[in-house]
């Protein structure tokens, strides 16, 4: 079963529009299940009925003429209840009826399947036959399985189907719904960026230069020849004649006369030279994949990795020649720090990653750099969208694919407004961090890219709370060295001076891969990260401290923050290790006075050891985006489960409350640093709590202080007192909300909230 599922699926992946997959959907499970019949019913958005798409067995004619309403007969049975039927005699069920001109007349038992994708129903798949007999477990259990495969398949090819038809003048909107990654509004044009060398993952565009893309093709071709001929070289006497042989294959199947030809041709007439490389090959490699001859099938895997080398020569090439529009939307699968900094921040108005959540890396960058993102957009038909107009609503988690003129005017009202409320909170730029009543709560902000500085700056901050070190890091080939480290650190601490700027040990692990050194776990956000990687490499943790301290040197406002800590040995060790680097430094004749040195509180253990990182820490700093995955087990990046996952859980502002009262308890201060920090209608319940200090990225920086100047911290301890006794995120989001618009501060909260389409 689990092999005919493989072929379906696969095939099924591959197919190049939604008919052709529907089509391919019924053949093959027909043929599998060896049933007369196979049909599939798809929902249709605008009626809610459910269309006869495609059908073996059955009248073809009746193909998108046909559809019944989502109550009628046992097809809508299975769509109502999002059950599955099966019955040896359909005529018997009360639902049963019979739609004349179908053909069913001949057919007595019945099994449907409906096809649910993230809650959502998108049709349902039959299976009938003439002869009356219940179906097996097993036949139940595969179309079950097969529909499940299917929806995310369908899901996906109903997009793609749909992306292909929007031109300017249409007034159908193709919208994708992802997760809001970083408030705002991008509009530009989609650049796709692959992952290396992914022949599944090219996407179609026009050649601008053919003679110079035959050119690129045909160094490349020659580069892996002249690979493919050192390796048969070195590897001569180790193999035997038959299997040496194989590279003389390798080499014939590059050659003119065979793909490298068709590839030229393809190029030839229009197709740039990555696109018909893939094209050319995904084909041969599907034909060699479904021959029944296990030899032949092999040679799929040859070509696919001749072809993989070719693309990476030409994607080298690419690289270096590339040129952003002026309005870039960035488009990734998985948006990568690098790949955010490769494009020219003035070019960059957008990014979609089609995985990744609001709380992914990737995202909160983002936010840093105030670039509107939509994360975790599985279904984006992304090979489709180079060059095509796009609207981000980072705000909403939108992606809207060649939006007509009107819905385009709409959007850029939208920008205009987010423009025109910036403007408006500049003002408090030189204002006080102060509550109505006068209670003083800095702001800081968090940093990672030496390219946010201009921006953190001009925010207002009060200091910095976080700087996430590990962004310079992921940007390099190597590990950075001592010096290079010092100088970027200098650069922080001086732009901030006397300010503090608490720069945080290397946390990588979990989603942050370097990918000098990669980290390769099934369960990454439980294993090797943070302070547990750098004790385990003391020589990256010291030279990185070292580092610090040098950069402090006459300015005095370091603080070193210590990531992931778990248990109290962890900051033990660290401290020790941070003392050796002090005894160092001082040792070589710079003269400072040991700095602060705090904990990250962002898992529940560490909750619950509070009082006693207080006692031993100069400060702590709630890591909210962590602390809310690990209490609530929602993986901060999956988007999937990103409804799930709730800053202000009530489970999570307990844990809040109860950091602080113990950090204060030791007079210890403690500050949030999570993207919590930045949510403005956060504000009031964490003053209330007593954080010492906010953090958070700098475009949030002058909403939060528009709260935060518009309530009193007597208002603000009465909303966090009714708040201990709710139990649920939606009541714990009512009240807030109710407070803000008791203070008319809706539109700070989320601007830009408001529906398009
Ligand atoms: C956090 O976990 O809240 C935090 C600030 O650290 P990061 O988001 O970098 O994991
Ligand atoms: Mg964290």
């Amino acid at each position: 079963m689990i092999e005919t599922l493989r072929k379906i699926v696969q095939a099924v992946s591959e197919a190049d529009d939604l008919e052709q997959a529907l089509s391919l959907i019924v053949h093959e499970v027909r043929q599998a299940m060896a049933t007369d019949v196979c049909t599939v019913y798809l929902s249709d958005r605008a009626t809610t009925r459910l269309v006869f798409r495609a059908t073996e067995g059955l009248n073809r004619d009746k193909i998108g003429a046909f559809s019944l309403a989502r109550t009628e007969g046992l097809v809508g049975w299975v769509a109502t209840r999002g059950e599955m039927l099966n019955l040896e005699d359909a005529s018997a069920h009360p639902s049963f009826q019979l739609v004349p001109g179908l053909g069913e007349e001949r057919f007595n038992s019945f099994m449907g399947a409906p096809i649910i994708h993230q809650r959502d129903l998108l049709g349902v798949l039959i299976v009938q036959q003439a002869d009356s007999r219940r179906f097996s477990d097993d036949e139940e259990a595969f179309l079950i399985t097969i529909s499940a495969q299917l929806a995310g398949i369908i899901a996906h090819a109903e997009v793609s189907g749909l992306a292909a038809l929007p031109d300017t003048s249409s007034k159908t909107i193709t919208r994708i719904v992802g997760v809001a990654g970083s408030p705002g509004i991008g509009i530009g044009e989609g650049v796709f960026v692959s992952p290396t060398a992914d022949l599944a993952a090219v996407p179609s565009r026009k050649a601008v230069n053919r003679k110079a893309e035959l050119r690129a093709f045909r160094a490349a071709l020659a580069r892996v020849r002249d690979d493919i001929e050192i390796v048969s070289d070195n590897l001569k006497h180790e193999l035997s004649a038959e299997d040496h042989a194989l590279f003389g294959v390798y080499l014939n199947i590059l050659d003119d006369s065979t793909l490298g030809g068709e590839v030229a041709s393809l190029i030839k007439s229009g197709e740039w030279a990555q696109g018909a490389l893939s094209q050319v090959l995904l084909t041969h490699i599907k034909h060699f994949e479904r021959m029944e001859h296990s030899y032949l099938r092999e040679r799929a895997v040859d070509v696919r990795d001749l072809g993989t080398r070719v693309l990476t020569y030409l994607q080298d090439d690419s690289e270096n020649r590339r040129d952003w529009p002026e309005k870039t939307v960035l488009i990734a699968e998985e948006i990568t720090a690098s790949a955010l900094g490769e494009v020219p921040r003035d070019h960059l108005v957008g990014v979609v990653s089609l995985r990744g959540s609001a709380n992914s890396h990737a995202a909160i960058i983002a936010r840093g750099m105030g670039v509107p993102a939509v994360m975790g957009a599985a279904d984006l038909p992304y090979s489709r969208l180079d060059a095509r107009t796009l609207v981000i609503d980072g705000h909403n988690g939108r992606v809207y694919i060649n939006p007509p003129q009107e819905v385009l005017r709409r959007f850029q009202q939208l920008v205009d407004d987010d423009l025109a409320l910036s403007e408006e909170l500049s003002v408090l730029r030189n204002e006080p961090s102060q509550t109505l009543d006068g209670h003083n709560v800095p702001l800081w902000v968090n940093t990672g890219l030496t390219a946010d500085l201009p921006r953190a700056l001009e925010s207002g901050a009060d200091g910095v709370g976080l700087y996430r070190t590990e962004v310079a890091f992921l940007l390099r080939d190597k590990f950075p060295s001592e010096e290079e480290q010092r100088q970027l650190y200098r650069e922080q601490l001086e732009a901030f001076a006397p300010a503090p700027v608490t720069m945080r040990s290397l946390d990588i692990g979990g989603d942050k891969s370097l990918p000098y050194f990669p980290i390769s776990e099934d369960n990454p956000f439980l294993g090797w990260r943070g302070v547990r990687v750098t004790l385990d490499h003391p020589e990256i943790f010291l030279a990185q401290i070292r580092a610090m301290l040098k950069a402090n040197e006459g300015l005095g406002n370091l603080r070193i923050l210590l990531p992931m800590i778990s248990a109290i040995e962890e900051v033990e060790e660290s401290l020790a290790l941070i003392q050796r680097c002090h005894d160092e430094v001082v040792a070589e004749g710079y003269t400072q006075k040991f700095p602060p040195v705090g904990a990250m509180i962002e898992v529940p253990s560490a909750v619950w050891l509070t009082d006693a990182l207080a006692h031993r820490l100069d400060f702590l700093s709630v890591g909210s985006n962590d602390l809310t995955q690990y209490l609530l087990a929602v993986d901060r990046t999956n988007a999937r489960v990103a409804d799930m996952y709730h800053g202000l859980h009530p489970a999570v502002l307990g844990a809040l409350a109860k950091i602080c009262r113990d950090a204060h308890q030791r007079s210890c201060p403690v500050s949030i640093c999570g993207e919590l920090a930045g949510d403005p209608r956060a504000t009031p319940v964490l003053i209330a709590m007593g954080f010492d200090q906010l953090s958070m990225n700098a475009a949030s920086l002058p909403r939060v202080k528009k709260v935060l100047s518009s309530v009193t911290l007597g208002e603000a301890k009465a909303v966090l007192e009714q708040l201990s006794g709710l139990h649920s995120v939606k009541e714990v989001k009512l009240l807030l909300d109710e407070l803000m618009q008791r203070r008319g501060l809706e539109r700070y909260v989320r601007p830009g909230q408001e529906r398009t389409e």
